[in-house]
C-alpha cells in the first residue's frame, strides 16, 4: 500500500468527536473551537490615540508653529472632555480622543511654549485622522473573528480576551491509551544499566510517543509496557477500549510468533495489517476493538486502534505522517483548515543517495548554512540520534537516486509537530 492510500484510508475512518466542554481561555492553547465566536463588541471600543502627543481639531493649526493651548491631559483608561476650539489635549498611547479632535500631532513635532501658560506649537501640520487608532479597526461587532474547527493558538487566546470572553466552548480532548509492547522494554530510572538481562534496552518510545499525544491535544492514560503474551495484550486492550477513543501502541504488529497485537486486536474486534511502502515503517497496523460498556456517545461504537512499528524512528516517522492526521480529524479541524502531509520546500541535497530503495523513503537531514540539507549517515530504523540531530525529513520517491545538489523535498519537524 502506498503512503498516500494509507493515508487515505485512515483518514475515512474517522470521524470528529462530538463532545463538547467549557475551558478557561487561559487553558485553551491547541485546543479546537467548538463554536463560532461572534463578536458582541468592537475592539477598540473607541478612537483613540496611537502616539504620545497632542489631540487637535486639524481645522484648528492654519500654519507650521501655530501656537495652541493645552486645555486638558487624557492618559490611556481615562475619558477626557470634548474638545474645546483653539485648544488641543496632552494624550498618551491608547488614550481616548476627546470629542472634537480629530488627529494627533506626536509629541516629537511639537515644542513646548515656555511661561505661564501651558501651550504648544504645532510645528507639522496634521492630516484628519493621523495617529488615530479607529474604534472597530481591529473587530467590528457581529463578525466571526473565529470559527468552528480552528485550531487555538497563543494569538488566538489573546484575541477571544479582547472581546471579553474568559471561557471558551471547544471540542473534547481525544482520549488515548497508549501501550508498549515488548518483553525486551525496561523503564529508564526502574533499573541502572550495570542491572540490565542481556537483551533488555531502555523503553524510548513511550517517551516520545507520550509527549507527541500531549502536544496534539490529548489526554493519555499511559498504561505502560504489556509483555508478549496473549493474555497480557487481550487484557490491557479490554480495558483501554472502553474509556478511550483511540489505542495507540508501538511494537509487535509484526507477524512473528512473538507478536500478539494483530491476533489480540482481531479476536476483540478488527484489524487490517498494512504493508506500507515507506522506509522507515513499513509495518502498520488499524483496526478497532469492540467495547463492552461505554456510556453516553460511546455506547455501541467500537474504540479506534492504531499499531504502531517497534523501531524508534518507524514509530516517530509514522505517528508524523499518519497519527498526525488521524488525530487532528479526530478533534475536529475540518479537513481543508490542515494537510495531512505538510507542504514541502525544495531544496538542494547536499549528499548523495547512491542506491535507489523501492520505497519511499523519509530521509533525516538537518539543513545547513549554506542553504542545503546536510545527511545524518546512519540511516537505520533503529537509531533516533537521526531524528534529534535532523529538522526534518527529505520525502524521496520511491527508486529514486540522489545526486549532489538535486533539488528534493524537505518537510520540517518543526512543520510535521505543529
Ligand atoms: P517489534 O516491532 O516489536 O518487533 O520491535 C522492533 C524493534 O523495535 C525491536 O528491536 C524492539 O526491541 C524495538 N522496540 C520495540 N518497542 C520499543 C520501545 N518502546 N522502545 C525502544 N525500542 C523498541
Ligand atoms: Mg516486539
Amino acid at each position: 500500500m502506498s503512503l498516500s492510500d494509507a493515508m487515505a484510508d485512515l483518514l475515512a475512518r474517522v470521524e470528529a468527536l462530538s463532545a463538547t466542554e467549557t475551558v478557561a481561555t487561559f487553558d485553551a492553547d491547541r485546543r479546537v473551537l467548538a463554536q463560532d465566536l461572534v463578536s458582541a463588541l468592537q475592539v477598540p471600543p473607541n478612537d483613540n490615540s496611537s502616539m504620545d502627543g497632542y489631540a487637535v481639531r486639524v481645522a484648528d493649526v492654519t500654519e507650521p508653529g501655530k501656537v495652541l493651548r493645552v486645555s486638558q491631559r487624557i492618559a490611556a483608561g481615562h475619558a477626557g472632555s470634548p474638545l474645546e476650539p483653539g485648544t488641543c489635549a496632552r494624550i498618551f498611547t491608547g488614550a481616548p480622543m476627546p470629542a472634537g479632535a480629530d488627529a494627533v500631532v506626536m509629541q516629537e513635532d511639537t515644542i513646548e511654549v515656555g511661561g505661564d501658560i501651558h501651550a504648544v506649537h504645532i510645528q507639522a501640520m496634521p492630516e484628519p485622522g493621523q495617529w488615530v487608532r479607529r474604534a472597530g479597526e481591529d473587530v467590528t461587532r457581529g463578525a466571526v473573528v473565529l470559527a468552528r474547527g480552528e485550531r487555538l493558538s497563543p494569538a488566538s487566546l489573546g484575541l477571544a480576551a479582547s472581546l471579553s470572553l474568559a471561557h471558551l466552548s471547544v471540542l473534547a480532548r481525544p482520549r488515548v491509551a497508549l501501550f508498549s509492547t515488548g518483553d525486551e522494554l525496561v523503564m529508564p530510572g526502574e533499573v541502572p544499566p550495570e542491572a540490565m538481562k542481556p537483551g533488555a534496552i531502555y523503553n524510548s518510545n513511550r517517551f516520545f510517543l507520550r509527549t507527541l499525544l500531549q502536544r496534539m491535544g490529548c489526554e493519555v492514560s499511559d498504561l505502560g509496557i504489556v509483555p508478549d503474551r496473549r493474555e497480557a495484550t487481550l487484557a490491557a486492550l479490554k480495558t483501554a477500549a472502553d474509556h478511550h477513543d483511540l489505542i495507540l501502541t508501538s511494537g509487535g504488529v509484526s507477524v512473528g510468533e512473538e507478536d500478539h497485537i494483530k491476533p489480540s486486536v482481531q479476536q476483540l474486534g478488527s484489524l487490517d495489517l498494512w504493508q506500507i511502502g515507506m522506509k522507515p515503517g513499513k509495518p502498520f497496523a488499524y483496526g478497532t476493538v469492540r467495547r463492552d460498556g461505554g456510556a453516553g456517545a460511546d455506547a455501541g461504537l467500537a474504540c479506534h486502534f492504531i499499531g504502531l512499528p517497534g523501531n524508534p524512528v518507524s514509530s516517530f516517522v509514522t505517528f508524523l505522517l499518519l497519527v498526525r492526521p488521524f488525530l487532528l480529524k479526530l478533534q475536529g479541524v475540518p479537513a481543508d483548515r490542515f494537510h495531512a502531509l505538510p507542504p514541502a520546500t525544495t531544496l538542494p541535497a547536499h549528499f548523495t543517495v547512491a542506491r535507489a530503495d523501492k520505497r519511499r523513503e523519509f530521509l533525516r537531514v538537518r539543513r545547513n548554512r549554506a542553504g542545503g540539507l546536510d545527511l545524518f549517515p546512519n540511516q537505520s530504523s533503529g537509531v533516533l540520534t537521526s531524528t534529534v540531530w535532523g529538522d526534518g525529513l527529505v520525502d524521496n520517491p520511491a527508486g529514486t537516486t540522489i545526486a549532489h545538489g538535486d533539488p528534493v523535498s524537505y518537510l520540517s519537524f518543526a512543520d510535521l509537530l505543529a
